[in-house]
């Protein structure tokens, strides 16, 4: 079996991989890598010849990059990012409204807040990652027809675009990534909830010809009620504006060269760029109600979309691919009932929905704040100005352990006093910080904990990782792969029930009602 064909063929028959993916996108690339760090069988079908050419996101956080540290790509990745200065809100004649710096040091990821990138830079980057794997198959122009729960297992029905032939293959799991027009999320006949915003906007990608300096490296949110955009300066010489399509005007019409150069006069001339994109996207903000049903999961656009504003669709993707490759493994290797796949779900839902309704608010804002007054109504703080700050959601409910205080939270990343950055001192794979006499006194090993899977840090020699742990009245932390936190302890009593519900394998028990807890 190849690892990366060109060309799908029909996957091996007799077979049964672990997970089939549907879609190489960024969210299937990232899942795929994960899952293949897990050293789970995969297979990967994917409609097209190649990645798309075009940039949809420009846009990442901190966390995000996390993950691809995690998938082992990061210092890839940063070599064709650029960090993000801030956004600011300009009124309609450039008089900034509002500043919204992004930290321009390394934050309490271990990483930039802030990345603006080129998506299929990004892209490629993940997918040559998968080449790594043997268990990964990958196959291009593979059409997804039709999927069936057998239940004991899913069966894929694919299309082999190069030679029309109809294939099938079986997979324990089948996640759909697969994208706006989701098959695998009509398979599970969800109903979408609405979150209100629907509007066209006209989307510019140029190349400039020669520096352009004056344009800045902020991202500009123009509040012009009666055509609002945004600038995105993205790496090396590419631009980018999105404008709002008003009603009544015709997409063709308005992207048309002659229209985008027209709306594009205010910052740029034709003989300073070329175009390399103009296209009018509708966004929306919807969430699939129901991401499993059975042996069918969705992830990323397939499960949610939302309004670009805040630069997160992709980044939500990510984090849902994060969340459940996991989850995953410990249910096809019998570790954890398969009741822990509700909580992928039950956690990732309410967090992305928070990141949607932020992003409606703040096309609001653009759309309709063009006063410093507007600006103050909308976004009031105590001292009669206006701020605008990032969010970072708990996860839903899930499974938890030990003491529940701090459970679903992101815990940090720092870099260590000697070897790097917190998360390579342990994988995809949960981590145990404590101080050793907590961890003495249990009269557990770190031998053992390492046999069952779990990495283990004493926060001993680290004082900011002590610290930060003191913080939050506790002496022991145990965060999952994707980094969020299951748990934590402040004595031997809270410990010993903190392993019990994660070790000798993390999360190995039925999950019941009563474990689903904030
Ligand atoms: C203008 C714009 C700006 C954006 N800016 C940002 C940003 O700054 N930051 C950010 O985080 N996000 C941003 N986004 C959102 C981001 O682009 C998407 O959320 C992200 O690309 C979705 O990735 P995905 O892998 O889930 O889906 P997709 O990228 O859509 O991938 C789905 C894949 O599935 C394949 N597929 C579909 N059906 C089948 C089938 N039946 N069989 C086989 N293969 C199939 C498709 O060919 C495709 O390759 C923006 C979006 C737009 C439109």
């Amino acid at each position: 079996m190849p690892t990366s064909a060109d060309s799908p063929g029909n996957a091996e028959p007799s077979k049964t991989y672990d997970v089939i993916v549907v879609g190489l996108g960024p969210t299937g690339a990232t899942l795929a890598n994960l899952l293949g760090l897990c050293g789970l069988s995969t297979l990967v079908l994917e409609r097209e010849a190649a990645a798309y050419h075009l940039p949809r996101a420009v846009h990442f956080d901190d966390e995000v990059m996390r993950v691809f540290q995690t998938i082992g790509v990061a210092e890839e990745v940063t070599k064709t990012v650029r960090v993000n200065p801030g956004m600011r809100f300009v009124d309609t004649a450039g008089k900034l409204l509002l500043d919204w710096p992004r930290p321009q040091e390394v934050g309490p990821n271990g990483w930039h807040a802030s990345y603006r990138f080129h998506q299929p830079d990004l892209e490629k980057i993940l997918r040559d990652a998968l080449k790594r794997f043997d268990q990964v198959d990958v196959y291009s122009r593979a059409n997804v027809l039709q999927v069936e729960d057998r239940g004991d297992h899913a069966e894929v029905q694919y299309e082999d675009l190069a030679s029309g032939q109809k294939c099938s293959a079986a997979a324990r799991y089948v996640v759909g990534c697969d994208g706006a027009r989701s098959l695998l999320r009509q398979l599970i006949g969800t109903e979408m909830e609405d979150l209100g915003f629907r509007e066209r906007w006209l989307v510019i990608d140029v190349l400039l010809k020669q520096p352009k300096p004056e344009l800045g490296d902020h991202t500009i949110q123009h509040c012009n009620p009666s055509r609002p955009s945004t600038y995105v300066r993205c790496p090396e010489n590419r631009r980018r504006w999105e404008i709002a399509v008003l009603d009544g005007e015709e997409s063709d019409e308005i992207s048309s060269a002659g229209s985008v150069w027209q709306l594009l006069e205010p910052w740029l001339s034709p003989d300073e760029a070329v175009l390399e994109r103009q296209a009018v996207y509708t966004f929306h903000s919807t969430i699939a109600r129901r991401w499993r049903k059975g042996r069918l999961l969705i992830a990323g656009d397939a499960a949610h979309l939302t309004p670009p504003f805040m630069g997160q669709g992709m980044c939500a993707g990510i984090r849902d691919a994060a969340n459940l490759a996991w989850k995953l493994a410990l249910c096809i290797r019998a570790l954890a009932d398969d009741k822990l796949l509700e909580s992928y779900e039950s956690e990732r839902l309410p967090h992305v929905r928070e990141f949607i309704q932020t992003a409606v608010r703040l096309g609001g804002l653009i759309n309709t704040c063009g006063t410093e007054e507007a600006l103050r109504a909308a976004l009031p703080q105590a001292d009669g100005s206006a701020r605008m700050e990032s969010i970072l959601p708990n996860l839903g409910l899930g499974p938890s352990a030990g003491c529940d205080t701090h459970r679903g939270q992101l815990f940090p990343q720092p870099r260590l006093q000697e070897s790097g950055l917190m998360d390579d001192t342990v994988g995809y794979a949960p981590l145990l910080l404590a101080d050793q006499a907590l961890l003495n006194a249990d009269e557990l090993t770190q031998p053992a904990l390492s046999e069952a899977g779990v990495g283990f840090l004493s926060t001993d020699g680290e004082p900011e990782l002590g610290d930060h742990i003191k913080r939050m009245g506790a002496k022991a932390v145990l965060v999952r792969p994707d980094r969020y936190i299951l748990g934590t302890a402040a004595n031997k009593t809270e410990l010993a029930s903190l392993l019990a519900g994660a070790y000798p394998s993390p999360l190995n028990r039925t999950l019941n009602e009563s474990d689903l807890k904030l």
